[in-house]
């Protein structure tokens, strides 16, 4: 994902490396490759700007000017400041006290939120929950039989509105889904929402709808990864329109350049909790920003 952006960063250091000293000259012309980088990696520029500012204000200080390695030193303040833009901490899933504990999923069509139910579902499966999938994307042909069938793979019951019954309110599915949830004791509840290919008012509403009928103890933005500096629009527009407590980053295994990564924390203010990298529903994992740096810095 990150190969290009690694690659630029590390021809930055390599030319670094040979200095003994860093003049103010040096750290300029370091800061400005780095602007470069990110912004050819189609990193948002509000976040270019705060992490170029970050990186010269650091190695313009004393910490740079003192170290026995000074390139190192660099090194060092870009991983610290990568692992700031993308969230820090690690940010685990938040439990109810009382199960059911409701996540619920939202995003464009095709971001990989039906997936995600699935390969969520059997991470807590596997972790000892009991979770439940909700098929309320009643939107979408063949959304309902998409979930039972990943719900399929991933041994994990699908609750759905039976065919001819004549429900055909998403709303109403998801809330009754907490009821089916309560008396079959499952712990979790998973709640998949229909996406458009858009971000459109009908949409928002319905998916403010579902939270208002479910009262979500997370709800996870589903984004992909691949769609660059749309990614930010769109997840302004969630966080505006749904609120959203996580991202998740799909289809982080694409080649695409990786801006929505490192732009969708500091943009929307949500931590980036897990992340989608392959279409198998083993592909998945809890997202930390210390690795994602590493990875990106080689
Ligand atoms: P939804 O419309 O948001 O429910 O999206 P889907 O879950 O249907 O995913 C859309 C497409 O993206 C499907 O073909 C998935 O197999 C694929 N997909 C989902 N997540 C990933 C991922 O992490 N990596 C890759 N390569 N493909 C993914």
């Amino acid at each position: 994902m990150f190969d290009t952006l690694s690659d630029r960063l590390a021809n930055v250091f390599s030319s670094l490396r040979s200095k003994g000293r860093l003049s103010e000259a040096d750290i300029d012309r370091t800061a400005r490759e780095i602007r470069i980088a990110l912004l050819e990696a189609d990193v948002a520029l509000p976040v270019v700007k705060a992490f170029i500012a970050a990186i010269k204000e650091r190695a313009t200080g004393s910490e740079v000017a003192q170290a026995l390695n000074p390139a190192q030193q660099v090194i060092k303040i870009v991983n610290e400041e990568l692992i700031g833009i993308l969230g820090g901490e690690t940010r685990r899933l938040q439990f109810a006290k009382n199960p059911p504990t409701v996540i619920m999923l939202a995003g464009l069509q095709g971001a990989g939120k039906t997936t995600l139910a699935g390969k969520l579902g059997l991470w807590l499966r596997k972790a000892g929950h009991q979770p439940l999938l909700v098929a309320a994307d009643l939107q979408r042909p063949n959304a309902v039989q998409q979930l039972q069938v990943v719900g399929e793979r991933a041994g994990v019951e699908v609750y759905a509105p039976q065919p001819g019954s004549g429900v055909g309110d998403p709303i109403q599915v998801a809330r009754d889904s907490i009821e089916h949830a309560r008396r079959t004791m499952r712990d979790i509840v998973i709640v998949d929402t229909a996406g458009r290919l858009g971000i459109d008012e009908e949409l928002m509403a319905q998916a403010a709808g579902i939270r208002d009928a479910v009262s979500p103890d997370e709800t996870l933005f589903v984004v992909d990864a691949m769609i660059g500096q749309d990614a930010v629009r769109t997840a302004e527009a969630f966080r505006d329109g749904v609120g959203f407590s996580g991202v998740v980053l799909s289809k982080l295994d694409g080649d695409a350049r990786g801006g929505a990564a490192l732009s969708v924390r500091h943009v929307t203010g949500q931590p980036i909790m897990f992340a989608s990298t392959g279409e198998k529903l083993e592909d998945f994992d809890v997202f930390h920003p210390d690795r994602m740096a590493s990875r990106i810095l080689g």
